[in-house]
């Protein structure tokens, strides 16, 4: 955007970016209405819709759309094809088709792809996204994803290393470890997960480069192996660890495709705890999977009460065409809208419990703002007065809570 001279302008835009998303069907309606109501406002001003769902639902994305591109790649080449500076000039049409989605699958997505492929996060931010892989093999029942974003490719550990070096020498404290399946960096299939090469890599980065805080974004359980354990005993790496549990009970994950039990759910998160004490653990539950029963949802609740977990966020289930989950027997919406209540309360509960413990507790925090940001398990904390924006302090004595300052009370620094 930058290098085609392109100004941000809320009022009165030429043209709309919208990039889709596919992870939950209700993701897809929220694009939907937002193409809808961005139509509504901005009248004929040109729409660009890309990311998953334009690749995937091509043919509903054209309804929205007046632009379809796949990804960022093409969006860069629409925007470099358009004379933007006169409207006059744009033409309302559709960019390439988008492939189908199986060839998008194909075995040449396995190759290590250049890092002209991946993105340049935007600057200007106290935490740098670092994407290492792209892509997924595991065909869970329930996703799309290894069809809209093909097969998993990792980058090079020398180009990953070289902008980590950069995101250094720019001043970033933080970087993010990113990807559609981060811990299957380097494996040929993620479905081989004992050929992932995860750890090996952070404990480069660990040795190459000085960043303070490294974190990861989500963790599939099935790579977590002993040098993960042994390399999260590192305080460089964020106590703070996001876990694709989906489940906890046995049947529900085989029909999910999923490969591990709640047997390897629970001594992960365990040994997790062992190590990280104070880490922030989290997890995403789908509720109201099919063959999820009366009995089942019971079990899942007591064991999301039991497991030493402090965030879950629930999403309730939706069928997503094109996926073998779609064509199991459905659970009524409306049991699924309570059972979603029932974990939301566990949930609230859960983090309302990390948010009193923590609040006792001495934090570094690395702020975002002058006067707000996170600890390494991101505790978010605000404090009165000063400057702190990207600097790591140790702050005491919170007075925080979800970022707003409680009465009476003072934040000592
Ligand atoms: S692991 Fe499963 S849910 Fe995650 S991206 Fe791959 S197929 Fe989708």
């Amino acid at each position: 955007m930058q290098n085609l001279n392109l100004k941000p302008d809320e009022k009165s835009p030429d043209l709309i970016l919208v990039n889709s998303c596919i992870v939950t069907e209700s993701a897809f309606r929220k694009t939907r209405k937002k193409c809808q109501s961005l139509r509504r406002k901005f009248g004929d001003t040109h729409l660009i819709v890309f990311g998953c769902a334009a690749k995937i639902y091509h043919e509903k994305c054209k309804e929205i759309a007046d632009y379809i591109c796949r990804d960022y790649l093409e969006v860069g080449d629409l925007l470099s094809e358009l004379e933007i500076d006169s409207r006059q000039s744009l033409s309302k049409r559709t960019l390439t088709a988008a492939p189908a989605a199986e060839s998008l699958a194909g075995d040449s997505a396995r190759e290590l792809i250049p890092n002209s492929q991946f993105p340049n996060f935007p600057e200007g931010r106290t935490r740098k996204l670092i994407k290492i892989q792209s892509g997924c093999d595991n065909f869970c029942s329930f996703c799309l994803v290894c069809l809209a974003r093909g097969r998993s490719q990792s980058r090079s550990r020398k180009e990953i290393l070289d902008e980590i070096l950069r995101a250094e020498d720019i001043g970033f404290k933080e970087i993010v470890i990113t990807g559609t399946n981060i811990a299957a960096f380097a494996c040929q299939k993620t479905t081989d997960f004992k050929s992932s090469k995860f750890s090996d890599l952070i404990f480069e980065i660990l040795e190459k480069t000085k960043i303070p805080r490294i974190r990861f974004s989500s963790l599939y359980l099935q790579y977590l192996d002993k040098d993960f354990f042994e390399l999260i005993k590192n305080k460089r790496i964020c106590d703070h660890f996001h876990l694709s549990l989906q489940h906890t009970e046995n049947l529900i994950l085989k029909k999910m495709n999923r490969p591990y039990s709640q047997e390897d759910i629970r001594d992960i998160c365990q040994k997790i705890r062992e190590i990280r004490p104070n880490s922030c653990l989290a997890a995403d539950i789908i509720v109201g999977f099919p063959y999820e029963t009366e009995e089942i949802f019971r079990n899942l609740t007591i064991e999301l009460e039991t497991l030493p977990l402090n965030r879950i966020h629930v999403f309730p289930f939706s069928p997503r065409e094109g996926t073998k989950a779609s064509e199991f027997p459905l659970i009524n919406e409306k049991v699924i809208k309570k059972r979603a209540a029932t974990l939301q309360k566990i949930a609230r509960k859960k983090w309302d419990d990390f948010l009193q413990i923590n609040s006792d507790k001495t934090h570094e925090v690395l702020f975002e703002t002058e006067s707000f940001g996170h600890s390494t398990n991101y505790f978010p904390v605000t404090v009165k007065g000063g400057n702190f924006r990207n600097e790591i302090m140790k702050v005491k004595g919170l007075s925080c809570c979800l970022g707003k300052l409680k009465k009476n009370e003072k934040s000592v620094i």
